[in-house]
């Protein structure tokens, strides 16, 4: 009987292999945790899931498109008022930006409140001859190389979701009460970047869109609109550590079936999305809305069968494929991949990651990646799609809306020097927030044309 034929219960990834978990020092601890857990209230409802994926399926016939960004792996440290709104306020600009060239709504989903786990390509890192756990994510261990901080505690899950049910609730307040209304589209313009030409851009644009809503008022439909006042956004996280997807995975209480209740979109990740592994098993029965990275070295009758068994019915919504192929390798792995798929009639909501395959270390020694990397494969995407005669669904960024100095490039040109300037990530570089919203607008330019 194939993995799909199987009953399915939020427990039965434990007869597949789950790669990437953490070696917990004490079973008995995980377990109370887990107890806890899987008391504990919801982060989402299953409703609001269920509008995402609505709006995702208009993204798979053009009708809307995605919008995914936040942090490589959030901080318990940075879980902070400050923190919070200058990443929504980047995000609400793309979108922004986005939805004015793309004429068509932006579907915000966030890297954010809950993104606390991490995959490695090594179990462990040596620096000076000592050899530790990796850092596996703020949810699992510390990244300080010490002993101690790299020693798996199964408490910092309970941490983990109470950091995301604070960041959840500021969420919350910001888009539905008033600092995500479209009266303000002006103020979320950040003073560092207010001064840059991307800024002096944004507030042009800004400009048009408030004297569009004053027009709305002066003819009579009403300014006090709740979809002028209010934004929506929903969150996503990969969802990595299967013992804590589980103990949020909850039946909903009005329309019945599993949720996994800890985030609205859930991805699997290019290095734990084998066909018969633990992760496939999971997500294949919640109803979540599914993203699926997938790299350079994919196996385009894998991604198939993947989509067949996270999606059965074909549902359109259900699947998102993140590609995140590479400037060297976007041109030649795209193109069979987009072929195959229509050819099989699946429903897709395409989306491209330009970060994850454009990784290289700087002369400094830090990870980083280049503005005109990401540039050239979004370019590439979307030439892509057009050719093939598919659709661009969405984007996909690793980013904050602090000026950090972790990718190279930009209209500053950030070169290898300065990265040491400000660079906090504890995992991948980010686009800061002047980046984000250049990367916005030179989307903008493509789809417009
Ligand atoms: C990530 O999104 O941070 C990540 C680890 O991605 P991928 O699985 O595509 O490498
Ligand atoms: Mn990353």
């Amino acid at each position: 009987m194939s993995q799909s034929q199987k009953e399915w219960n939020k427990g039965s990834w434990k007869n597949y292999t789950a790669l990437q978990q953490p070696n917990w020092p004490n079973e008995g601890a995980v377990e109370k945790v887990l107890a806890n857990l899987s008391q504990l209230p919801p982060l989402v409802f299953a409703g609001e899931i269920r509008n995402l994926k609505q709006q995702l399926a208009k993204a798979v016939t053009g009708e809307a498109f995605l919008l995914q960004g936040g942090d490589c792996s959030e901080n318990f440290s940075q879980v902070t008022a400050p923190k919070i709104r200058e990443t929504l306020r980047v995000l609400l600009q793309m979108a922004v930006v986005l939805t004015y060239a793309g004429d068509k709504p932006v579907i915000k989903v966030g890297r954010l409140a809950g993104q606390f786990a991490k995959p490695r390509s090594s179990d462990t890192e040596t620096i000076n001859g000592v050899t530790l756990p990796s850092y596996r994510g703020d949810m699992v261990n510390c990244p300080d190389f010490t002993e101690t901080c790299r020693v798996p505690n199964p408490k910092l899950m309970l941490k983990g979701y109470n950091m995301a049910a604070s960041t959840l609730n500021l969420v919350r307040a910001f888009t539905r009460g008033g600092f995500g209304s479209l009266h303000r589209v002006q103020a979320w313009n950040q003073e560092f970047v207010a001064q840059s030409p991307m800024g002096r851009s944004y507030d042009r644009l800004a400009k048009q869109i408030d004297q569009t809503i004053k027009f709305m008022g002066n003819i009579g439909i009403a300014a006090d609109n709740p979809l002028i006042e209010q934004t929506q956004l929903f969150t996503s996280h990969e969802a990595l550590l299967l013992q804590y997807e589980e103990a949020m995975t909850r039946v909903d209480s009005t329309a019945g079936g599993w949720y996994d209740c800890s985030a609205h979109m859930l991805w699997i990740g290019e290095r734990t999305r084998q066909l018969g592994g633990a992760h496939v098993e999971f997500l294949r029965g919640v109803l979540n809305p599914i993203g699926i990275k997938v790299g350079p070295n994919n196996d385009p009758d894998d991604i198939k069968r993947l989509c067949e068994t996270l999606n059965p019915e074909n549902e359109a919504g259900r699947i998102t494929l993140i590609t995140r192929l590479g400037v060297k390798e976007i041109e030649k792995s795209l193109p069979p991949l987009l072929r195959e798929m229509k050819r099989e009639g699946h429903n897709i909501v395409w989306s491209c990651d330009p970060m994850h395959a454009n990784t290289y270390t700087a002369t400094s020694g830090h990870k980083t990646r280049n503005f005109n990397d990401i540039l050239s494969e979004l370019t590439c995407f979307f030439e892509s799609h057009w050719s093939e005669g598919t659709i661009p669904g969405g984007v996909h960024f690793e980013m904050t809306g602090e000026d950090v100095t972790e990718c190279t490039g930009g209209a500053r040109n950030i070169v290898d020097e300065e990265l040491a300037r400000n660079y906090l990530t504890t995992c991948d570089p980010r686009l800061n927030a002047e980046q984000s919203l250049e990367v916005a607008f030179q989307i903008a330019d493509m789809i417009r044309s």
